[in-house]
């Protein structure tokens, strides 16, 4: 069985760990109302895209 030749130390395993973000990448806060939704989409909590285009009321 394949056995780690040495211990991973702290800075090797936490620049590892660097990538691991709170928030998805592509989370943007709404123009409208300020809720984090995803880019390029409507928002799901207001429905507006661009300020403007409301989807729903
Ligand atoms: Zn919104």
């Amino acid at each position: 069985m394949a056995v780690p030749q040495r211990r991973t130390s702290k800075t090797r395993r936490d620049k590892r760990r660097t990538h691991f973000k709170l928030v998805v990448p592509g989370m943007v806060k709404c123009d409208n109302c300020g809720e984090l939704k995803l880019a390029h989409r409507v928002c799901k909590v207001c429905g507006t895209y661009k300020t403007r285009e409301i989807i729903k009321q």
